[in-house]
């Protein structure tokens, strides 16, 4: 049994689906269902026995103490996190109180339920973090990539509450001897994924004849890896990984915004042309920058490729084809997600220059 924080989410969701694909091994999901938790995202589990769906908040000590008792994990993996940076720098409170306090209190939870462990299941148990590479700060174009011994630098509110995050797991370690894991990823994409982010976001506005917003001149690089090639990273690092240690996780896919705009917009073109056939690419329009955006994010996963042996499946070319293919084919569930809320949230972020 594993206790997963976060698992109606994207990552969480596709880690779920991607375990039960090579494990029978049950799952305790325990996710607030924010805005960004969508129990469609695991329709498919929905009579399935292996996974049970408990609605809570992280930060509810009684509710995870209760559940670690009555489950007896073997291990936690926690994904709960407030996510969007654009939403940090609007409202950064609950970036605070989820991914800090939230984070703190599942680790004072832990830490009493590890140490009443016994034996082979005391020294088997283990507590993995799942983080952004974006605690690391911005790179200049010729710097090389984040390894795990790079400084700390966050500049978003998001970044520096899952940089405080970090700190706390290690510190857990360090001085508690709880064996945590942390990894530390880049920009994920693929299927479930929320329409603010990038890549989603472009996809649904390009289909609804929408414009689609690009980010001051749109040559901010990220670094690109898809979603089910980290959730395999994910699970090679809790079988395998050492207490104590930091993995970095990354695609070697660094591309500029705009590169990765041009490239949605021609698989749209090639598989769902406009009816007027103009190529989706004249719907791109330039807006204000996002305050201090950093300007570039890259992962050097030697570690995690030399110790563990897990080295990405996809490649950017095929996992985006993937991701657009799954766009196309279940617009059902994007428009579930699209209800007042969302839209609201999306005419305040994009604000026109
Ligand atoms: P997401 O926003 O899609 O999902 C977050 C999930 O956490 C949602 O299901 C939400 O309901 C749940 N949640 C939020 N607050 C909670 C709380 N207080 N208690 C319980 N559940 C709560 O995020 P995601 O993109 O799936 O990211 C998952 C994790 O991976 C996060 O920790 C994020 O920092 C990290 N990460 C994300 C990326 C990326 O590109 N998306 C890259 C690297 C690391």
């Amino acid at each position: 049994m594993i206790l997963i924080t976060g698992g109606a989410g994207f990552i969480g969701a596709n880690f779920i689906l991607n375990w039960f694909d090579t494990t029978d091994e049950p799952v305790v999901n325990l996710d607030k269902l924010t805005y960004a938790g969508n129990l469609r995202n695991l329709a498919s589990l929905q009579d399935d026995p292996r996974h049970i769906f408990v609605h809570g908040d992280l930060g509810d000590t009684a509710l995870t103490t209760r559940l670690l008792t009555e489950y007896q994990p073997r291990g936690i993996i926690n994904f709960a996190a407030e996510s969007h940076v654009d939403r940090s720098i609007h409202s950064p409170e609950d970036f605070i109180q989820t991914n800090i306090v939230g984070t703190f209190r599942l680790l004072e939870s832990a830490r009493a339920y590890w140490h009443g462990l016994q034996g082979a299941a005391q020294s088997n148990f283990r507590f993995l973090h799942v983080s952004t590479d974006e605690v690391y700060g911005s790179l200049k174009l010729d710097d090389p990539a984040f390894t795990e011994q790079h400084r700390y630098e966050p500049n978003s509110p998001y970044s520096a509450s899952k940089a405080a995050s970090d700190h706390l797991v290690r510190a857990y370690h360090h001085t508690y001897g709880l064996p945590v894991l942390t990894t530390n990823c880049s920009n994920n994409y693929g299927p479930y994924q929320f329409p603010e982010k990038l890549i989603p976001l472009m996809i649904v506005n390009a289909l609804a004849g929408k414009s689609l917003p690009i980010y001051g001149d749109g040559r901010q690089v990220r670094d690109w890896l898809y979603v089910k090639d980290h959730c395999c990273a994910i699970q090679s690092v809790i079988q395998a990984g050492q207490p104590g240690e930091i993995y970095n996780i990354g695609g070697w896919n660094e591309k500029p915004n705009i590169d990765i705009v041009h490239t949605v917009c021609a698989l749209l073109d090639e598989l769902q042309p406009r009816i007027d056939g103009i190529s989706y690419s004249q719907q791109i329009r330039f807006v204000k920058d996002r305050p201090g955006h950093d300007q570039r994010y890259a992962i050097d996963a030697r570690k995690i490729e030399r110790e563990l042996g897990w080295k990405p499946a996809e490649t950017f070319e095929t996992g985006i084809r993937k991701t657009v293919q799954w766009y196309l084919d279940n617009q059902a569930w994007v428009s579930n997600v699209q209800n007042g809320n969302y839209r609201d949230w999306v005419h305040k972020q994009y604000e026109k220059v």
